[in-house]
């Protein structure tokens, strides 16, 4: 509406300036909606092959794969920025892995690994979050293992470690730890539907790659790579996806119940 029409009419000066504000305020470029920043943790890689299965499979290859299937279908659904610790088969530090996320001010940190154990029959999946005391001594072995590929970084040549500019605060984590348990147990829900295997459920210890992340982060072992039947379905792009979707799922949920971060 014209001003100088406005003017014409008594008794609708109040109704024109609500207009012409209106009017003003749809002239002002609005902000972009604050976008989402997932940052997904492929674990191991390059030299660091994590844990082997029988048949030669490596837990490297096979966490960036079903890594690569999340970040495609967050990106086609929801509006998240995804940010990955690695893309292709390269070394990356516990520590660096933790910088990501927080150099990218992510608002959640999801870090996939495939388990290991002696026990040839041990089975299924397991979502971790980050607490010094362990939820029990094969939990604790676990972390143990998964923070020994920190010996790594003494691999890593100085250069490489400088390439991403630290942020990092000691246990950045703890302030997280309540809606870290949330999202474990959301994503741990989905993969029992999902997979209908057995409820390991979820767990608790001190994971260095968790550790210096300053967001709800969490760490998903998503079968036993050491297990000859589990190895197999590891390798199966069906199994990835299916392990992908569950994940996703239970982003989606958890982003639901804390919109913010
Ligand atoms: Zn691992």
């Amino acid at each position: 509406m014209a001003v100088w029409a406005c003017r014409s009419r008594r008794k609708s000066g109040t109704a024109c300036a609500v207009l012409l504000i209106a009017a003003i305020l749809a002239a002002v470029p609005s902000a972009p909606a604050a976008l989402r920043n997932i940052v997904i943790d492929p674990g191991h890689g390059g030299l660091d092959v994590g844990a082997k299965g029988k048949f030669g499979s490596h837990e490297k290859d096979v966490t960036l794969a079903v890594s690569l299937k999340l970040k495609t279908l967050i990106e086609k659904t929801m509006s998240c920025r995804v940010i990955m610790t690695r893309d292709k088969d390269f070394d990356v530090s516990l520590e660096n892995r933790a910088a990501v996320a927080n150099n990218n001010n992510a608002q959640l940190f999801i870090s996939i690994h495939a388990n290991g154990s002696v026990r040839n029959k041990a089975h299924g999946a397991e979502t971790f979050f980050m607490n010094v005391n362990a939820s029990d001594e094969e939990t604790r072995k676990l972390a143990y293992l998964e923070n020994t590929s920190g010996e790594l970084d003494k691999r890593i040549p100085d250069e490489a470690q400088d390439e991403v500019k630290m942020i990092l605060w000691d246990m950045a984590q703890t302030a997280y730890v309540r809606q870290s348990q949330r999202l474990a147990e959301m994503i741990q829900e989905e993969i029992n539907a999902a997979l209908k295997i057995e409820n390991r459920g979820i767990k608790q210890a001190g994971f260095k790659v968790l550790q210096g992340v300053a967001c709800p982060a969490v760490l998903v072992e998503i079968a036993f790579i050491s297990n000859a039947e589990e190895e197999r379905k590891l390798n199966d792009e069906y199994f990835q996806n299916h392990v992908a979707e569950a994940l996703h799922r239970g982003l989606v949920r958890y982003l639901k119940l804390f919109p913010q971060k």
